[in-house]
């Protein structure tokens, strides 16, 4: 069944239960299934009215909000394509996403007005919304008829610019069919119940807050209690109120909280699902959750162009340092990078995904749909992993991260965990700089712990004892905060500029 019907099945169903609790800076306001089904529909009558119809970009800037959550749904509903953008894009790059999307409908909160106008004079044929948010969206649209809920399966539904770790952002395309696909592959394999309860901290303009999270509670029928913005002192006392059984944050979320707690010890146990993803969960934090909330982190791996891929079990071990298994409809593998042939467990190669959740393609960019899939239609994820005996994948970094250094490969994860045992070292990041002996370089970039000097020499000698010599950094560049985007992930192209330009000092 594809998530819109499911959706409107459950408006039908569960009526007055509660679907979305939104706790805002001054006000809180709940909404049952029968609401928020009302809401969409008059959201969809005003984008209708706005001339959207099937296959339109609407473009949704909003911060994190129900007027977001309705025009992303009534979008999706009317048959037209929703295309989330992060309210941290600055006008420069908006007015990309915009003339690349070619939206017909831009929405953005009334405070960004100012700044916006002048860039979105530009586009004569885009209507342009600002919205007072907490107002819900006021809408005087007289009542029209609704077209009935899209059935192309293939037709696409959510358009998300992915995070261009090189070149241009380019819009993955989703349909309604890798949707579904994905979503009841979670349903089935996290056992998601329509009294699951969950607190969504994430924000929304991102598949993981946006789809994993968000659609998958409304798909299961369950509530969401969503904060507008993640509090670790607000999160940690609600998680403790016993009111919630799913939890779904990224790893620095999971340190954040457990910075919270300090030297107490709680327990969450009675969460039923409490999961990590979108960036690797450090050991220590998967180790420290378990002794701090005495709760086992489920780690599972996904990404933008497809959804969720692999997941530890929801019955089964959670193996420390793991990805997990492939998702009921999911096929995987591991293969050597430069001929694509499959690799015995146990060898590090490029992890590649095959699944009707795989995304259609890059707006507008065949090409770089075509490079993205291996001749025989296996999605190249760019993620390097290997598998182990047990059948479940353990992810060794990006394949454009890796490091090649005098002919050697080194996999910045190895290093980053030995820094991490470190115990002046708050964060650190693993980057290859270019070098005319060895063609890379390892450089350690650290962030020290607040108040502690460290040396480079002192570094050095800590990884030397612990690492190969072709793996320990021969340079280290401290900085006060390692750059991060919006889902904590360390963004290694920015240090690489950054930090390779002047030749780094050897040692
Ligand atoms: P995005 O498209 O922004 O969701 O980013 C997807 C990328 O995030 C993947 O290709 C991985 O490199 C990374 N990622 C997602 N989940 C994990 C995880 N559990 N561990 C390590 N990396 C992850």
């Amino acid at each position: 069944m594809l998530f819109l019907d499911q959706l409107f099945q459950n408006i039908k169903t569960y009526k007055d239960k509660p679907a979305l609790e939104f706790v805002g800076a001054d006000k809180t306001t709940t909404l049952s299934y029968q609401e928020l089904g009302q809401a969409i529909e008059k959201a969809a009558q005003y984008l209708q009215s706005l001339g959207v119809t099937g296959g339109d970009r609407v473009a949704i800037q909003l911060p994190k909000s129900l007027e977001f959550i309705y025009l992303h749904l009534a979008a999706m509903r009317l048959g037209a394509i929703s295309l989330p953008l992060n309210p941290g894009f600055p006008a420069t790059e908006l007015e990309y996403f915009l003339s690349d999307s070619e939206a017909k409908v831009f929405f953005a909160d009334s405070k960004a007005k100012a700044e916006l106008d002048p860039m979105l004079g530009k586009f004569s044929h885009l209507s342009r919304i600002f919205v007072n948010l907490g107002q819900g969206l006021n809408l005087s649209t007289p009542d029209s008829a609704l077209p009935p809920l899209p059935t192309d399966t293939n037709a696409t539904a959510l358009m998300i610019y992915t995070s261009g770790t090189t070149g241009r952002p380019k819009g993955a395309e989703l349909s309604h069919g890798n949707l579904s696909t994905n979503l009841s592959d979670l349903y089935t394999a996290w056992q998601w119940q329509a009294d699951d309860v969950l607190l969504h901290v994430l924000p929304i303009f991102h598949t993981h807050g946006l789809v994993v999270a968000l659609h998958g509670a409304l798909h299961a029928g369950a509530s969401t209690t969503i904060l507008e913005k993640f509090d670790a002192w607000q999160t940690l006392d609600l998680l403790l109120s016993k009111r919630f059984s799913v939890f779904m944050a990224v790893p620095t979320i999971h340190s954040r909280l457990l910075d919270e707690a300090g030297t107490q010890t709680f327990d969450l146990n009675f969460i039923r699902l409490m999961t990590s993803g979108s960036a690797g969960l450090p050991e220590d934090v998967f180790e420290r959750f378990q002794k701090t909330f005495k709760y086992t982190l489920l780690e599972r791996y996904g990404m933008t162009e497809t959804g969720m891929n692999l997941s530890n079990p929801f019955e089964g071990e959670r193996k420390l340092g793991s990805v997990g298994l492939p998702l009921p409809s999911v096929e995987a593998r591991v293969v050597q990078p430069e001929t694509e042939t499959p690799l015995p467990d146990g060898e590090v190669g490029e992890v590649q995904i095959k699944g009707k959740h795989v995304f259609k393609g890059y707006w507008r960019q065949p090409e770089k749909t075509d490079e993205s899939f291996s001749p025989d239609g296996w999605l190249r994820t760019g993620d390097l992993g290997l598998r182990d005996m047990g059948g479940y994948y353990h992810l060794k970094g990006r394949s454009k991260d890796l490091i090649i250094s005098g002919g050697f490969n080194v996999y910045p994860p190895e290093v980053e965990l030995v820094l991490s045992e470190h115990p002046g070292i708050a964060a650190t990041a693993v980057i290859g700089c270019p070098d005319k002996d060895w063609g890379e370089q390892v450089v350690a970039v650290i962030q020290a712990k607040a108040g502690l000097k460290l040396t480079e020499v002192e570094i050095i000698s800590f990884c030397k004892e612990r690492l190969a010599n072709y793996k320990t950094p021969k340079a280290v560049k401290f900085v006060t905060d390692l750059p991060r985007n919006a889902m904590g992930k360390v963004q290694k192209n920015q240090l690489r500029s950054e930090l390779c330009q002047n030749k780094t000092e050897t040692v």
